[in-house]
């Protein structure tokens, strides 16, 4: 394979400015509100950085097509970025059409002569199999996922690891019982299935995706988001470990028009995509006609409500964990707060101050809440969001934190005096950003909640059950938490309404988007 130039970048000032575009109009961290816990203080934590040799990252992977790895037929390859630091970690090769091609017959072949024919309990061992090798494997893919990806070693190692073993685990327990996931009725799986997945949770989408089609005896060509290649690559590995039957997996490294050969290929079945709302409509487009069975999982601006009578603390952890996880590059993040107005002064206060503890910096440091931004294309996205939220006539606020000299980061940032028309009340920012909307009644937080394109996920905060109960039934969100945010698990379904896509992820539903039943 030949070595092309890495994809341009940004210069570092560029990136930088656009993290600090705004610092004249920032409003810096009150002394009074600053946390004892703020990184000055000597109570700060001292550094606790996982091992980086736990990673055995090769210089250069090709695709993974029928149990083998192989060069991409453009013999070209791409670079892949540690966010944090803006090293190369490695070269992965830059898959085209015809690469898709060769994976979809792979993959083809493989379901009509050996996975199709596989009993379902056999196929159950091999889910099982993976599951295990996944926890056993459990810290090398932390590791992986945090250098690639930017999200703290905390979070890949004790969120995106652990969900995604378990969903193996999970559907393994329902690949011989298929005939009680579609009671009366003939479960069929759909043939080979194509999915593209996104950068934000690399290994735990794959997880969602590849999980339930194998259970249900689809084999499966993924493509993974080129900025974050290295954990798919690596369960590429977990495959052949596994014995999994060559072409059953195939994980295939490229660019948009690779995912959309894939999408549109005749003898792909069904299509699975986590991703932007644009890119999912485009999808749906260039397969529309072809009978194929499509999930849509994109954007989301949850409502995350706090009413009076919430237990105040908890609340605000939970707004802190609904916008900082994952550094907000989270597509259910709880990026609009509505709170209620007879508390809004106190609330706010008290997330002031709890978000001047936040640690922002190194992914690797097991101390770190908010770890790097994916890529400067992202760090752009968020800039220029926040720019406009200023510019609409937000106020904006952010605590006083050092950034790291080197990798994109973006501070945790807060907006009050948010108007519903405001971009950033509006988009999705997918970053460490804030909106806060308040209200009075309760009529008045569905219709604000609601009032969004989007319809994935919400928060409901208060003390009262029969509230939780009557708002939530009139939030048009696919997923609403009550008194928690962002809590995952793999008997659950995902999914969302309106611009956020259709189809559900996890659980029964999810194992149903992978049959078909007559
Ligand atoms: P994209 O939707 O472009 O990327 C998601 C996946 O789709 C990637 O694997 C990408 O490949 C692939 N892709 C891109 N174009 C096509 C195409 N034409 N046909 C088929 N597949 C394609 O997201 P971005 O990375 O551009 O992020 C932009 C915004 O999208 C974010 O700011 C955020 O708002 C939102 N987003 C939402 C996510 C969610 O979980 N709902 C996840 C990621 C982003 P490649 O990486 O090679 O471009």
């Amino acid at each position: 394979m030949s070595s092309e130039q890495p994809p341009k970048r940004p210069a570092r000032v560029v990136k930088r400015a656009a993290a600090s575009a705004l610092p004249a109009s920032v409003a810096p961290a009150a002394p009074h509100v600053a946390s004892a816990l703020a990184a000055s203080s000597p109570w700060a934590y001292a550094p606790a950085p996982e091992s980086r040799e736990l990673a055995l990252i090769r210089p250069r992977y090709g695709l993974f097509i029928d149990g083998q790895e192989r060069a991409p037929a453009s013999g070209e390859v791409v670079i892949t970025y540690n966010p944090a630091t803006e090293e190369p970690l490695a070269e992965v090769a830059k898959g085209g059409v015809e690469d898709a091609d060769r994976a979809v017959g792979a993959a083809e072949r493989a379901h009509r002569k050996v996975w199709s024919r596989l009993a379902p309990r056999e196929r159950a061992k091999y889910l099982y199999r993976i599951s295990r090798i996944l926890q056993e494997r459990s810290r090398e893919f932390a590791v992986t996922e945090t250098l690639d990806s930017g999200k703290p070693i905390r979070e890949s190692r004790d969120v995106d690891v652990p969900l995604a073993a378990a969903h193996f685990w999970y559907y393994a327990g329902w690949a011989d019982k298929l005939q009680y996931a579609v009671p009366g009725r003939r479960p069929e799986s759909h043939g080979v299935v194509g999915q593209v997945i996104p950068w934000n949770f690399p290994l735990l989408m794959l997880a969602w995706k590849i999980a339930p089609a194998l259970a249900a005896g689809n084999t499966v060509v993924l493509k993974p988001a080129s900025t974050t290649p290295l954990t798919a690559l690596l369960f590429a590995d977990v495959c052949r470990q596994a014995e999994l039957p060559p072409g059953v997996v195939n994980i295939i490294t490229g660019p948009g028009e690779m995912g959309m050969a894939i999408a549109t290929d005749p003898r792909v079945a069904k299509v699975a995509f986590t991703g932007s709302t644009s890119v999912g409509i485009k999808i749906a487009q260039g397969i529309a006609g072809q009978g194929k069975a499509l999930t849509l999982e994109l954007g989301g601006k949850a409502a995350n409500i706090v009413f009076e009578d919430a237990a105040f603390d908890q609340a605000v952890e939970g707004v802190i964990n609904g916008i900082f996880f994952n550094q907000g590059e989270v597509c259910c993040a709880g990026s609009r707060l509505l709170v209620q107005e007879s508390i809004a002064e106190d609330f706010i206060a008290r997330l002031k101050d709890r978000m001047s503890t936040l640690r922002v910096g190194d992914p690797m440091d097991k101390n770190t809440d908010v770890g790097a931004i994916n890529s400067p294309a992202q760090m752009e996205t968020i800039g220029e969001l926040v720019s406009s939220g200023v510019a609409e006539g937000a106020n904006i606020w952010q605590p006083e934190c050092v950034l790291p000299d080197r990798g994109w980061f973006y501070k945790p940032t807060l907006f009050t005096n948010v108007a519903q028309s405001h971009r950033i009340a509006r988009e999705e920012i997918f970053g460490p950003v804030l909106s806060t909307i308040t209200f009075r009644t309760v009529d008045e937080a569905i219709e604000k909640a609601n009032n969004t394109a989007y319809g994935l996920s919400a928060g409901i905060w208060t003390e009262k059950g029969s509230q939780i109960l009557q708002v939530a039934a009139q939030l048009k969100a696919g997923v609403v938490w009550a008194n928690t945010f962002n809590r995952f698990d793999p008997t659950s379904p995902f999914g969302g309404y309106k611009e956020s896509g259709y189809g559900r992820e996890g659980g029964l539903q999810g194992l149903h988007a992978y049959l078909r039943s007559s």
